[in-house]
């Protein structure tokens, strides 16, 4: 059995160490917080874990949660270690914590809880193998009928053993639907599963008689190409795959199109284990949707280093709203013609504990991926919501603030009831806010045009953000109540120099006129970008040139400013 303890008291460690030797042979992986627990979790699937939360106050009862979900569904023991506190008590149990140890410690107690636990794992191990000599547990994966987890652990290890017997080569490839998760949320889950069970039929045609495929996840697939001498055959399987799966699938008189990304480890020189080569495979495959989806890679060593990081920003982000670490910004907005703030931009930061501050173009995309943009996004509603109400209290009644929102956000239903929440709470003006939409293809489902209608209702107003680069941008000043738009940075950097982009940003301005739709130009970092805006009729500006992002102290002194020379 393999024990994790997350603590970073030594006497303890010391304390289970002598504890699970008189117990027998077992496994203890040991880590210092939760964030290292739940990321060790899923790199070694530990059978029992021990969390310490009485000493290190960041360690929170919520990461028994992440940790469970990284078993999909299976039971995993979570013991906790807390002091004597009725509140905590509660809240492991809340959290779905199964037992707890008092501190301090005592031996003998830790004795009886930890052979308690291993006499449960035997017993659950006895019961699955039973299960499996009946028939019950199946080998394979019910949805897709391709092989589940279990069955591949098995398949990798003998493959493992043949090959190094015969001192052969073989290839591990992960595979992962792109943007699964929206594909689900968008048409349903019916068709989601009719989709996964289509990309298993299609894999299985790709492949030959010693290749094996099983769902390891619930849109991962995990392939063995039993006879591969090169990187290049694998390479061309992986090609294949990708090419098999791009073409639209029929489900249910929906056309779903679809694309995947594979990650490719080869034995023995990417893993001699299974466990290290199906982590390596899944570490390239994450490169490959770093590297925009819709291809495949090879492992290699640097991948690795780097993977660790960005799975400890993942797992650290997880936490960034309980630790009050996100904090936003607001970059004023000018009228160019008057140099008057007339707005100001949301702006979303991450201060993290030991990496400083995080860039949101490097964290909102992790949470777009991983769903945490919800309770993000909420928290920052509620945060920019508040601010704005407070400004507009305070009096200043000439400005408009806007507030990015993720095209995820717009496939909540009940997105227009907490925004009416929020407004009555915090007593804030709709007309005064504004939310920035980015192009993006999800923004046209019919579900998000709801969405966006009903915010419309709510008299809030939309702009679309980083006008131009989107790849249907006009379409969407006409589907959707547009009220602003924001004319990208690409064409404010070359207005100087490059006629062509000189001329399409006139024409903005000239569109935004017609149709009776405000402009503002983002990105502005010199005088003479603000001189040949101002030159083309352009109503708004924003940019380091006028104002970098500032902190609330420092907009609101702006905001006070105006207000006393436009009264005096
Ligand atoms: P955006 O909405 O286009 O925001 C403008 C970005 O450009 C901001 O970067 C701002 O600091 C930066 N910027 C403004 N003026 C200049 C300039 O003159 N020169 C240069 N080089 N940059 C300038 P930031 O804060 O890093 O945000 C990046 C993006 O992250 C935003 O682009 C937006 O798409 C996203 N984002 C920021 N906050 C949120 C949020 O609360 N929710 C969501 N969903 N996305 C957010
Ligand atoms: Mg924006
Ligand atoms: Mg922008």
């Amino acid at each position: 059995m393999k024990i994790l303890v997350a603590t970073n008291d030594s006497d303890k460690l010391i304390l289970f160490n002598s504890a699970l030797k008189k117990l027998g042979h077992h496994e203890l992986v040991s880590v210092t917080n939760s964030y290292d627990a739940i990321y060790k979790s899923r790199l070694e699937k530990p059978d029992l874990v021990i969390l310490d939360i009485s000493i290190e106050e960041k360690n929170s009862p919520e990461s028994a949660k992440h940790i469970r979900e990284i078993y999909l569904g299976d039971w995993i023991p979570i013991l906790f270690i807390v002091n004597f506190e009725a509140e905590t008590i509660k809240k492991i149990i809340a959290a779905g914590g199964d037992d707890y140890l008092l501190n301090p410690l005592d031996e003998t107690i830790v004795l009886a809880k930890l052979k308690f636990m291993l006499n449960l794992y035997e017993l659950r191990l006895k019961n699955e193998e039973n299960m499996r000599k009946f028939g019950v547990l199946s080998a394979m994966d019910s949805l897709t009928g391709v092989q589940n987890r279990t069955e591949f652990d098995k398949s990798i290890t003998a493959k493992i053993n043949d090959a190094r017997s015969q001192d052969a080569k073989f290839a591990v490839l992960s595979l992962d639907i792109d943007h699964f998760k929206m594909i689900n949320d968008n048409l349903g889950h019916h068709i989601g599963d009719l989709l996964l069970k289509s990309v298993a039929t299609r894999i299985k045609k790709c492949l030959g008689m010693d290749d094996f495929i099983a769902r390891i996840g619930s849109d991962e697939f995990s392939i063995i190409l039993g006879e591969i001498d090169h990187p290049e055959a694998a390479e061309k399987v992986a090609q294949k795959i990708i090419n098999g799966l791009m073409t639209p699938h029929n489900l249910a008189n929906e056309e779903v199109h679809m694309t995947c990304s594979i990650g490719i480890a080869c034995y023995p020189v990417d893993g001699e284990n299974p466990k290290t080569l199906m982590q390596n495979a899944e570490i390239a495959m994450s490169h490959a949707k770093e590297l925009g989806r819709n291809n495949y890679q090879l492992f290699a060593q640097e991948l690795y280093e780097k993977r660790k990081n960005t799975v400890n920003l993942e797992e650290a982000l997880k936490f960034a709203v309980d630790r009050e670490e996100l904090f936003l910004t607001y970059q004023p907005i000018y009228d160019l013609q008057t140099h008057h703030v007339v707005g100001m931009e949301a702006l979303l930061s991450w201060q993290h504990p030991s990496l400083g501050l995080i860039s949101p173009n490097i964290f909102i995309p992790i949470a777009e991926e991983n769903g945490l943009i919800d309770s993000i996004g909420k928290w920052t509603f509620r945060s920019a919501f508040a601010q704005g109400a407070k400004w507009y209290l305070a009096g200043y009644h000439q400005f408009k603030l806007a507030i990015n929102i993720s095209p995820r956000h717009l496939l909540q239903k009940n997105l227009p009831a907490l925004f009416t929440e929020i407004i009555i709470k915090t007593q804030v003006p709709p007309h005064i806010l504004e939310f920035e939409l980015t192009e993006n293809a999800s923004i046209t489902s019919s579900q998000a045009e709801n969405v966006l209608a009903d915010i419309h209702l709510l008299g809030i107003g939309l702009s679309l953000d980083d006008f131009g680069t989107g790849y249907s941008s006009y379409i969407r000043l006409k589907q959707l109540p547009i009220n602003t738009i924001k004319i990208d940075k690409v064409f404010i950097d070359n207005l100087t120099s490059n006629t062509k982009d000189a001329m399409i940003v006139k024409s903005m301005i000239t569109l935004g006129k017609n149709l009776g739709i405000d402009v503002i130009a983002e990105g502005i970092e010199t005088a003479k970008q603000a001189e040949i805006l101002i030159e083309y009729g352009c109503p708004k500006g924003q940019g380091f040139y006028l104002s970098k992002p500032l902190s609330v102290a420092q907009m609101t002194e702006i905001l006070q400013q105006q207000h006393n020379t436009k009264k005096s």
